[in-house]
């Protein structure tokens, strides 16, 4: 069994064929976290884990859909909605038993609308984030944080709470200074598709220090998660990512931890398990 700690099977792009990628999970015993990044995509998450015994929800706002932003990867091109952090809303989808944590949520300076100034982008992207801790806070969940482009200004932010702070980094990339001030902090990491991507020629270096970290996180620290529909891994790249995917994320893990397989899928279950405490799987 496999737990993809982080997808997006609620977004519109698998409403025709959901049931049949849902079956393809249900056959390999892959269970699902589906990660809201708007009010209406936290709403279907909920509603999907609870029609779904291997569906888990997360709830909250990615930081791209503060300011309306043109928004271009690989699988889709689309303008994101402007919204802010509605605590009433989130409130009643928090009540559901299925929800086992708040984001995603974060920094993001990728993707910067071109009316508004970085100053400005951060400070929204900082009053919403920490409404979203509190949020957290008060419905005793981890958090799944997005961070991209920004590692220096999100950890300005962390260091500033009290630690241990509960929840994940989800698709790190990075090197391992930055790696080591998110675990002390308590965080864990989540890694993608990403990890099996090969080496680039033009800038070699990224990938390792991301492999680096993969080797030196602690056993009982990192998670592993899809992201799709984005992010498809190596083997599948070109195509949509789909969430049973993960078994390749963590077959990279094995190869870099010179761990078998077997011993990765349990840790990564163990450690979902911990970091997302509320969620109980039958
Ligand atoms: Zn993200
Ligand atoms: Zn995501």
């Amino acid at each position: 069994m496999i737990f993809d700690s982080h997808c997006h099977i609620q977004f519109k792009g698998f409403d025709e064929e959901r049931e049949d990628v849902l079956k393809i999970c249900a056959e390999k015993n892959i269970w699902l976290h589906a990660i809201g990044t708007q009010k209406d995509t936290s709403k279907k998450a909920v509603e999907l884990a609870e029609s779904h015994d291997n569906i888990f929800a997360s709830i909250g706002i990615h930081p791209i859909h503060l300011f309306p932003t043109y928004v271009d990867e690989e699988e889709s091109s689309f303008v994101s909605r402007e919204e802010s952090f509605d605590e009433e809303y989130f409130d009643e989808l928090a009540k559901s038993p299925k929800v086992i944590a708040v984001g995603e949520c974060g920094f993001e300076l990728y993707h910067v609308p071109k009316d508004k100034t970085v100053e400005e982008v951060l400070a929204k992207q900082k009053e919403i984030f920490l409404a979203q801790y509190h949020f957290a806070q008060k419905h005793n969940l981890p958090l799944v944080i997005h961070v991209r482009d920004a590692h220096d200004q999100l950890i300005e932010v962390l260091k500033e709470l009290p630690k241990p702070i509960r929840g994940v980094i989800h698709c790190f990339s990075g090197d391992w200074s930055v790696a080591s001030k998110y675990l002390d902090f308590g965080l864990n990491l989540g890694f993608t598709g990403i990890i099996t991507f090969p080496i680039k020629k033009t800038a070699p270096q990224i990938q390792e220090d991301l492999w680096e970290v993969v080797q030196k996180v602690p056993n009982d620290r990192f998670i592993v998660e899809t992201d799709a529909p984005y992010l498809a891994p190596q083997k599948y790249r070109g195509k949509r990512c789909e969430p049973w995917m993960v078994e390749e994320v963590a077959d990279k893990v094995a190869e870099l931890k010179g761990l078998s397989i077997d011993e990765v899928k349990k840790l990564a279950l163990e450690n979902s398990l911990r970091v997302f405490d509320r969620m109980k799987i039958i």
